[in-house]
């Protein structure tokens, strides 16, 4: 089956008692035995649920995996799989990953004796000179937030076979509508399914997808073990926004490459980041290995903070929000919103000042969302 009709068809039909066309919420702690030997493969929502594995059943299905565990929220999916590490094992990772990401390695698994390279992943290189006999895994996240650089799975795949490690991939801002890092040779893919996947803003989720029978058993394990599965509710908030995410995928960059365009036309602006513009430096890898180009922009307008806010606030069509991937477009603020976190010193070395402004583009019309942002930067004008 193609990708939409796998979005539609899979993790269905579950309901031999009633025939619902929906996959019921099995909203039970604990199931009863038929004997002391036999139950029905389902002994406790910690560790199985019917509901969270037909969500399960679905996203294998979409990233090309084995299988998938569906957990509470995007960071428990990457705590689960540092799981797979050991004090001393050594992982890379991009130098801009998302910054709760960078937390968790640098400030929370740091002190448990991992060891962490953070390096610009774009440089082969580079790269190339952090391996140690130590190295366990590369961790990469394509297209990067929120100034959009794009890196090459498939040569970052091939380093880390070399040396003897495993690639994991954070998916996130892609989804696998339009990019499936296991087709360019990554062993994990990784999603916060708060964003595309359940892609309506009401859910915060995640879920790790393996291709290796070791890796597949492994994380279930350690998902169980730890207890990070996500509950009955959510794994059916997110497989019934998942039915629909081609066709969502496609208004979300239908919008995202008018705005594009309009940005890079007009005087308040100095800079776009968006992979699908002719002038983004990796716009010939973007098309390669992507399917699409996304939904996720920024840009720096010209002039400082004060230009900046009568942007963020000249808007009416996009709330001022963190998060993205939902329905609705939101603006943010990355320097005092979902960078904040890193240092000044950081921020400026990743490329982000004061005039940089993020947006998720949602599904609205695009012709209402080009007015009202260009109404805005007219303003700045002013
Ligand atoms: C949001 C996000 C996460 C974290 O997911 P949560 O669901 O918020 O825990 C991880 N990686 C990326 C790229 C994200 O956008």
């Amino acid at each position: 089956m193609k990708f939409q009709t796998r979005c539609v068809r899979t993790g269905v039909d579950k309901d031999s008692s009633y025939n619902s066309v929906i996959t019921p919420i099995y909203p039970t702690s604990t199931f009863y035995w038929d004997d002391l030997e036999s139950n029905r493969g389902y002994d406790y929502t910690r560790s199985g649920n019917p509901t969270r594995a037909a969500l399960e059943e679905n996203i294998a299905s979409l990233e090309g995996g084995e299988a998938c565990r569906a957990t509470s929220t995007g960071m428990s999916a990457i705590t689960a799989v540092m799981h797979l590490f050991q004090p001393g094992d050594h992982i890379i990772a991009g130098h801009d990953i998302y910054g709760g990401t960078y937390r968790l390695f640098h400030d929370v698994y740091s002190s448990w004796g991992l060891k962490f390279s953070f390096v610009d992943m774009g440089d082969a290189a580079r790269l190339g000179e952090a391996l140690t006999p130590q190295t366990k895994a590369i961790w990469i996240e394509t297209p990067s937030n929120p100034l959009l650089r794009v890196v090459d799975i498939a040569e970052i795949a091939e380093i880390a076979r070399e040396a003897g490690a495993i690639t994991v991939a954070d998916n996130t801002f892609m989804s696998p509508y339009l990019q499936r890092p296991m087709e360019h040779g990554v062993d994990i893919v990784m999603h916060s399914t708060t964003k595309y996947l359940n892609g309506h803003s009401d859910v915060v989720g995640g879920c790790i997808v393996t291709r290796a029978p070791e890796h597949s058993e492994r994380i279930g394990y350690i998902v169980n073990a730890l207890g990070v599965a996500c509950s009955p509710f959510d794994a059916w908030l997110v497989l019934r926004g998942l039915k629909t995410l081609g066709p969502r995928m496609e208004a979300h960059q239908r919008g995202a490459m008018a705005l594009a365009e309009t940005l890079a036309a007009h005087p308040s602006v100095e800079h776009v980041y968006y992979p699908g513009l002719p002038s983004h430096p990796q716009h010939e890898l973007a098309r390669r290995q992507q399917d699409g180009f996304g939904a996720m922009l920024s840009f720096d307008v010209a002039g400082g903070r004060a230009e900046a806010e009568r942007v963020l606030y000249g808007v009416k069509l996009f709330y001022l929000a963190e998060s993205l991937g939902g329905v609705e477009s939101l603006v943010s603020y990355p320097e005092t919103m979902s960078h904040a976190s890193m240092t000044l010193e950081a921020r400026r070395n990743a490329g982000i000042t004061e005039k940089t402004i993020r947006i998720s583009v949602g599904i609205e019309d695009p012709e209402d969302l080009v007015a009202d942002l260009r109404e805005a930067l007219d303003r700045c004008r002013t």
